[in-house]
Formats: structure tokens, C-alpha cells, sequence
């Protein structure tokens, strides 16, 4: 990825989606912000316990930094599901400046509306990015084991492309920094629904350190199920940071033991 810094709040960009200069995109990090403690510096979610006047700030200096209006923004309250939503211009603002406004219940949503940043929230799931510069349609989804499991990311893609007519082949996705195979440890309960749920515990799963400990490989998860739904390898980037490994620079609610702030993964298409 890509890093970019404008007053003190540095903001990362995927390489593949930064070739498109009809959209603009961010992951956020913890550099600059108001917030302190376990939620310092830039903490954008408002359920984690922190002050909502200072997240408030945040999310104004984190659409400062990233050139899109805070009103444009548009914030889900997720909940590890795999529903979706189509965002369509009502859309604009929702969840913005106040939690009670967000869309409900909601882990993937995607639009076709300019002006309209659709932006997820994460702490150790996978935020992830997608873009079809043919359709001009995007997508954000936050995605853990859970929502793996319940298959939000190609729930997503089926979205763009039964709504929209958008071709699988033609999406680009960005996996964003979030808990990697270097330190998403789980235990035999993760495993079992895992093989429930999917049917296969291959590239996903594989024995931890210790007796009864595993490791799920949320990136290769995300990337199978890309690659499953027809996206081409060659459009699927995976940023490959581990935000536990790297906690000073993205929250970790694993490395904050329960208590961290969130970071952000957001998309938007400029006016043509
Ligand atoms: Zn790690």
C-alpha cells in the first residue's frame, strides 16, 4: 500500500485502486486524532466506549485528510452478518457525525451513487475494497470469521452484479491491513464451525502453536472466495500488514485486549 499524510493524519492507499483517478479510497490509521488511552489517536467508531465529541472530531479530520465532505460519508453499525445493502443516494451521510443514523444490521454495502463514501470499520477483521471500473460500481465490507463464514464478501460481489450487471471479471479488490496468519490464533469451536460452514478447512485453517490452537488465515479465506465468485488474481491485492503485529500504527482490539478505538476502510466515486 501506499501512505499519504496531511496534517499530522495518515491515511494508506492500495496500489491497484489508486490507478483509477475516478475514485478516491482510504484505509485510516491510528496517526493523528483527539482521542486517548486505548483509542488513541484517530478511533472512528462510536460503540467502543469512547467520547463521541472527540470521535466526531476524528471522523472530521479523517475526511479532512482524505479530500471527501464528512456528510458524504456513510457508515454501517455492523454486526458480522452477511447481509448487504445497496446504497442509493438516501444513502449520503447515514452514520456520518452520530452511530443512531447508520445502516442497520449491515456488513457489505455497495453503490453506484458519486459523492457517496461508503466506509466500513475494523479492529481485526478484514476491511475490504472492490471497484468495477466498467459498471462504475464500488463496495465496502468488513469481514471476520464470522462474516467469512456466512460468506459477506461473495454476498457483496452476487450484489454488483445482480443489481448493477456488473461482471466478476472486471472487479478489482483491495484486502486491507487486519489479523494475519502470524497471529489470528482460534480454538477447536472456530474450527468446527468453520468446516460447518464451508465444507473445508483447506487454506483457511491450520494447526497453531500449542495443543487445541489454530491459525485462521483471514487473507487467504477472503482471497479463495474472491477468486471463487470469478475475480482475477492479477485484480485482488492484499495488503499483507497485520494490524496486531503492527498495533502502534492500527488498532488492535486483540493486541488492546477488548478495548481499542477502530480504523476505517473507505470508497468513494468522484463525480466524472
Ligand atoms: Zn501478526
Amino acid at each position: 500500500m501506499n501512505k499519504s499524510e496531511r496534517k499530522g493524519t495518515e491515511l494508506y492507499h492500495f496500489e491497484k485502486l489508486s490507478a483509477f483517478p475516478d475514485i478516491r479510497h482510504f484505509v485510516s490509521s491510528r496517526k493523528g486524532g483527539f482521542s486517548e488511552g486505548p483509542f488513541a489517536r484517530l478511533n472512528l467508531g462510536f460503540h467502543v466506549g469512547d467520547s463521541s465529541f472527540k470521535v466526531l472530531q476524528n471522523r472530521q479530520k479523517l475526511a479532512d485528510a482524505a479530500g471527501i465532505d464528512l456528510f458524504w460519508f456513510a457508515f454501517a453499525n455492523q454486526t458480522h452478518s452477511g447481509n448487504v445493502a445497496v446504497v442509493d443516494a438516501a444513502g449520503r451521510g447515514k452514520g456520518a457525525t452520530e452511530k443512531r443514523t447508520a445502516m442497520e444490521n449491515t456488513d457489505g454495502m455497495v453503490t453506484n451513487v458519486e459523492r457517496i463514501c461508503l466506509c466500513v470499520q475494523v479492529a481485526d477483521c478484514v476491511p475490504v475494497l472492490m471497484y468495477d471500473p466498467v459498471e462504475r460500481v464500488i463496495a465496502a465490507v468488513h469481514a471476520g470469521w464470522r462474516g467469512i463464514l456466512k460468506r459477506i464478501v461473495p454476498a457483496t460481489v452476487e450484489k454488483m452484479i445482480q443489481h448493477y450487471g456488473c461482471r466478476a471479471e472486471n472487479i478489482y479488490a483491495g484486502l486491507g491491513p487486519s489479523n494475519g496468519p502470524c497471529c489470528y490464533e482460534v480454538e477447536e469451536d472456530v474450527k468446527r464451525e468453520t468446516l460447518i460452514s464451508l465444507g473445508s478447512l483447506n487454506g483457511i485453517i491450520t494447526p497453531g502453536k500449542n495443543p487445541g490452537k489454530y491459525i485462521f488465515d483471514q487473507w487467504n479465506a477472503v482471497k479463495m472466495q474472491l477468486l471463487d465468485t470469478g475475480l482475477k488474481e492479477s485484480h485482488i491485492e492484499v495488503s499483507g500488514i497485520c494490524n496486531q503485529c503492527h498495533h502502534e500504527t492500527f488498532f488492535s482490539n486483540r493486541a488492546g485486549q477488548g478495548e481499542s478505538g477502530r480504523y476505517a476502510a473507505g470508497i468513494m466515486l468522484c463525480k466524472k
